[in-house]
């Protein structure tokens, strides 16, 4: 067990890359997938399961949990850690974009966002600062710099506003970090579409400094095309021997299209949420389950997979307990869409290893547009 929290570079196939993150609380390996557990749990899934489906680290969510159950609370109740009973690695957000997204009536100033709460219409204020505490008082290991982003299209100017109010704020965020061995801050790179403010926003900051670097400010209505586009230029103005971050990505191709550009982790709520929807992922692309075509099928959903879904279940009883509402079919999709989201991770750690990188891409790409297996 270390006490400091370093990145270790072990292999590089192209720009994908394969590394450990070491923290205090244990190892990531990258490329990694964290899960998103938004209210101290991940929907559906005991920790011990998504411990189990190969994940090293999950993310919380700052806006929820400074609104309910407050962090204040968690941190009288020992931390986040103790609290969901997850002794690994958590990253949190900063709460920055959430607010934007979910909170009513905001207030964007130089200071932070003033908002209500969309639970209970109390108000509150985030600002670097108090961002900052907040990450502390839950004990995540890896802190994000509180940052303001726009929906994309959006123009220039809108843009370089955002990016350069950010970068303040990311100056901000890291003296009231403060020193923390152990923990981590990561910067959030910002500049839409637009690569010269992306190049401007990168050097920003690196003159003041991270252990970790995000980049920001995608996978909010753009497309893929236009994200890979970014992704072509992006991570390599980033440092080489920090850990690059992606935020709120993604589908299992748009994962795949990130690492091959040099992406190092990613989060998304895609398979926990679309476990509940009945959505599930496979290595031949996505099956909806509450199809008739399912209702007589004796035959798993994906025979190689190893998750407790595919090892113990018909489809036909997948189907079943998703049309009667059974709490059961939630748990099942969710840990089998984990899991299989830790398996392509697991896949191009491998590859990126052993320098087979492209051809495990191929080889991605063709299963799944093989389709589902024909029906029964
Ligand atoms: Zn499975």
């Amino acid at each position: 067990m270390t006490s400091q929290f370093s990145f270790e570079l072990q292999a590089t196939d192209g720009k994908a890359r394969k590394g450990v993150i070491k923290t205090p609380r244990g190892e990531i390996r990258t490329p990694a997938f964290m899960p998103v557990g938004t209210a101290a749990t991940v929907k559906a899934m005991m920790p011990e399961s998504v411990r189990a489906t190969g994940a090293d680290i999950l993310l919380g969510n700052t806006y929820h949990l400074m609104l309910r159950p407050t962090a204040e609370r968690i941190d009288r109740l020992g931390g986040l850690h103790k609290f969901m009973n997850w002794d690994r690695p958590i990253l949190t957000d900063s709460g920055g974009f959430q607010v934007m997204s979910l909170a009513e009536l905001r207030k964007l100033t130089e200071e932070g966002v003033a908002f209500k709460s969309h639970i209970d219409g109390s108000k509150h204020m985030l600002t670097p600062e108090r961002s900052m505490e907040i990450q502390r008082l839950l004990g995540s290991d890896i802190v994000m710099c509180f940052d303001e982003c726009p929906a994309l299209p959006a123009d220039r100017k809108r843009i370089n506003e955002s990016m350069q109010l950010s970068m303040r704020w990311a100056k901000r965020s890291r003296e009231a970090f403060g020193d923390r061995p152990g923990h981590a801050l990561f910067g959030i790179q910002q500049g839409g579409l637009e690569q010269d403010m992306r190049a401007e926003s990168a050097e920003a900051l690196k003159a003041i400094g991270f252990e970790g670097y995000a980049v920001g400010g995608l996978a909010v209505g753009e497309g893929q095309e236009a994200m890979f586009g970014v992704l072509d230029y992006a991570p390599d103005m980033l440092p080489m021997d920090r850990p690059r971050y992606l935020m709120g990505v993604g589908k299992p191709d748009d994962i795949v299209g990130a690492v091959a550009r040099g992406i190092d982790m990613m989060d998304c709520v895609l398979p926990s949420r679309s476990g509940r929807t009945g959505q599930v992922f496979t290595r031949h692309g996505v099956v909806n389950i509450k199809n008739a075509r399912h209702a007589d099928d004796p035959r798993p959903l994906d025979e190689h997979c190893t998750c407790p879904a595919c090892s113990n279940y018909s489809r036909a009883y997948l189907h079943h307990v998703f049309r009667a509402n059974e709490m059961i079919s939630g748990m099942l999709l969710t840990w089998h869409n984990l899991h299989y989201f830790q398996e392509i991770m697991q896949g191009m750690r491998d590859a990126i290893e052993g320098g087979t990188f492209e051809a495990w891409q191929v080889a991605f790409h063709e299963g799944r547009a093989q389709g589902d297996i024909e029906p029964f």
